[in-house]
């Protein structure tokens, strides 16, 4: 097999738009970029995931993208869906991605607002069927521009994860109703991105020191070569993000199922070295609220990190959540009777749903931090 190659280019954060576009212009160099966007209609893939800060991507960093691809490409449209519940339309306003590309010729479209269009994957090994925003569909190659950051479902959040905003909102939380990793995977190999991209120039360690100045970008071909990279930048094994019943690596399972390369790859250019703080990975790393009890049977790190950013925002809520047992883990035992409520957590405990009566069971592997759990432990 061929080595897969990253390239990365080093950018100062403090840089003007026009001083990082000249950064990218020297990375984007390195491809031949009329073979692979020469004529074409292309789609740019920010990661406006909704956040504010260092968790979208930097609107300089895309607009490097689209000028090295305004003198190749026939058509450019910038595009992403925001996170559930989040209107694209006020993330592109609020970031500046609008402001920064105005004078382009790129066309920025937020994806809710447009047509959504059914895909069949007769190859899928999760889903078979997606909706995807129609601007993804019609495009003859896409870019993936994704933010370097750690997440708490899936340990990384980078150029495949990315993706997810070309889903409609209900395959969003479906993603995570079946398997969260298994589908990404999916997704990429259905929409592989012909160039993958990695702003890292303010990267995001979301369980640290927050914002970290990486001044960095990566670029690649190989979605999978360029995530193994990026993770391996920020200190995270991208084999071993996450290992577990149903629930593994999303990078690993690409590389297993023939997407691109995980090891078998050569990194050119000056790639800075970080570590950035993982999701915890034991329950003990979790602070249990006050009259809460977690049974602990073993849970993936997915779940783990996916409980640790729930109990936080419920720390953050007014609601209290006294007399609540939750078993997480495909170890977990029956739940035993209790004075309070009891909350089963995730698909690998599908068995105990009807042996538990008047138990909650929150589907999903790992179960939505968001749309999942936090409602079930808030009602
Ligand atoms: S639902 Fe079970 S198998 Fe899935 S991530 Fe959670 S602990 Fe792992």
């Amino acid at each position: 097999m061929p080595q897969s190659r990253v390239f990365a280019q080093r950018i100062s954060s403090e840089s003007s738009a026009e001083q990082v576009a000249d950064g990218m212009a020297q990375l984007l160099d390195r491809f031949d970029l009329p073979r692979l966007f020469g004529g074409k209609t292309v789609l740019v893939k920010p990661n406006l995931c909704g956040e504010s800060g260092p968790a979208n991507t930097d609107p300089r960093v895309v607009y490097g993208v689209v000028r090295a691809l305004q003198p190749i490409a026939s058509r450019i449209i910038v595009g992403d869906g925001a996170v559930i519940g989040t209107e694209t339309t006020t993330v592109i306003n609020d970031s500046g991605l609008r402001e920064t590309l105005r004078g382009t010729r790129a066309e920025v479209v937020d994806f809710k607002s447009g047509r959504y269009v059914e895909i069949h994957l007769a190859n899928g090994r999760c889903t078979k069927k997606m909706m995807i925003a129609e601007a993804a569909v019609n495009a003859d190659a896409i870019v993936s521009v994704a933010k370097l950051k750690t997440h708490d479902a899936t340990g990384v959040s980078l150029a495949m994860k990315n993706l997810k905003g070309l889903l409609h909102e209900y395959d969003m939380l479906h993603f995570h109703h079946v398997n969260l990793s298994e589908c990404i995977v999916d997704l990429v190999s259905a929409f592989r991105p012909a160039l993958s991209v990695i702003d890292g120039l303010i990267a995001l360690d979301a369980f640290g020191a927050g914002a970290v100045e990486m001044n960095v970008v990566l670029a690649g071909e190989d979605p999978v070569a360029v995530d193994a990279t990026a993770s391996r930048a920020i200190g995270v094994d991208p084999v071993n993000i996450y290992s577990g019943t149903l629930n593994e690596s999303h990078i690993k399972r690409a590389n297993e199922r023939g997407l691109g390369e995980i090891t078998n790859i050569e990194v050119i250019g000056d790639l800075p070295q970080a570590h950035f703080q993982s999701p915890p990975t034991s329950l003990s790393q979790i602070q249990t609220p006050e009259g809460m009890e977690i049974i602990d049977g073993d849970p993936c790190p997915a779940c783990i990190g996916m409980l640790a950013s729930v109990l936080q925002k419920l720390k953050q809520g007014s609601k209290q959540s006294e007399n609540t047992m939750i078993l997480v883990g495909p170890k977990a035992p029956p739940p035993e009777k209790t004075k309070g409520r009891t909350i089963i957590i995730g698909n690998c405990l599908h068995r105990l749903q009807s042996e538990s009566e008047g138990s909650a069971f929150v589907i999903g592997c790992p179960p939505n931090a968001t749309y999942d759990v936090l409602p079930t432990l808030e009602a």
